[in-house]
């Protein structure tokens, strides 16, 4: 079944219509037609079955036949914070951070990143970047897209991460493991803040702005890895030190 977005006021409504892109492709990308089943997903975390009752290429009219929570979504909540990058990096993260199943993505600008976001452009940039965690959650069959948050400062991200359970940054000098820092927290974290650095990667300063914060700082073993190695790296090993995957 093809599983397409609806805006979540929509799925309460006697009769919910899907229109915009998605009854384009329902009608004249895929050719589907009334009495044909689909998946729908609002953006809450949950999931719906609907028929196709009668269908225009601009409107689609539904009805939900079932409603679920599936099993795709992490237990965890992970945003990250990720040292500002170029853009295709950038859109190449937030598509496969979405895969490995975060929940937030926060652009950080530290000392050392090197592209700065345009202010004029960031509101075209926050748009894409929702497209393409939108098509990342279509893909793997999350229910829940990723919040995208405006660029901020290193400071300011430090500051803004004060109510997590649990707060990360790697840090490439470091030595001490993730499974060895989880084996001295007291209580399974439920809402994770990693800070990864850009190419430059981070100043001592940084990190030790971030440990007056109550960081921990983290390796990803001995080798350097370049910066999106180590954003997929660290969100892989989170999913299995305390997440759903393993
Ligand atoms: N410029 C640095 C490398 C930066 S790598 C150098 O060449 O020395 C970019 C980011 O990836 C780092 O800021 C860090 O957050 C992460 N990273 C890369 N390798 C790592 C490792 N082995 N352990 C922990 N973090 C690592």
């Amino acid at each position: 079944m093809k599983r397409f977005f609806i805006d979540p006021d929509e799925v309460t409504k006697d009769s919910p219509v899907i229109d915009g892109a998605d009854a384009h492709h329902i009608s004249t990308v895929f050719r589907l037609t009334p009495g044909n089943h689909i998946l729908l997903v609002d953006g809450s975390g949950m999931e719906y079955e609907a028929e196709i009752i009668s269908l225009s290429k601009k409107r689609v009219n539904i009805a939900i036949i079932k409603k679920y929570f599936p099993a795709t979504e992490s237990p965890l909540r992970i945003t990250i914070g990720q040292g500002y990058l170029k853009d295709k990096k950038m859109d190449m993260l937030i598509r496969h951070l979405t895969e490995i199943g975060i929940t937030g993505w926060l652009p950080v600008i530290s000392e050392f990143s090197v592209p700065k976001p345009d202010p004029k452009k960031i509101d075209s940039k926050l748009g894409r970047w929702e497209l393409i965690a939108k098509e990342a959650v279509k893909q793997c069959r999350r229910t829940r897209v990723p919040e995208i948050l405006a660029p901020m400062t290193f400071q300011e991200a430090v500051e803004a991460s004060g109510h997590m359970d649990l707060k990360i940054i790697f840090y490439e000098n470091e030595t001490t493991s993730l499974a060895q820092t989880a084996s001295t927290l007291h209580k399974k974290p439920f809402t994770i803040f990693v800070l990864l650095g850009p190419e430059g990667g981070f100043s001592n300063k940084e990190i030790e702005l971030a440990i007056s914060k109550g960081f921990i700082v983290a390796s990803l073993g001995p080798r350097i890895l370049r910066a999106e190695t180590a954003s997929i790296s660290a969100c892989t090993l989170i999913q299995h030190q305390f997440g759903d995957m393993c």
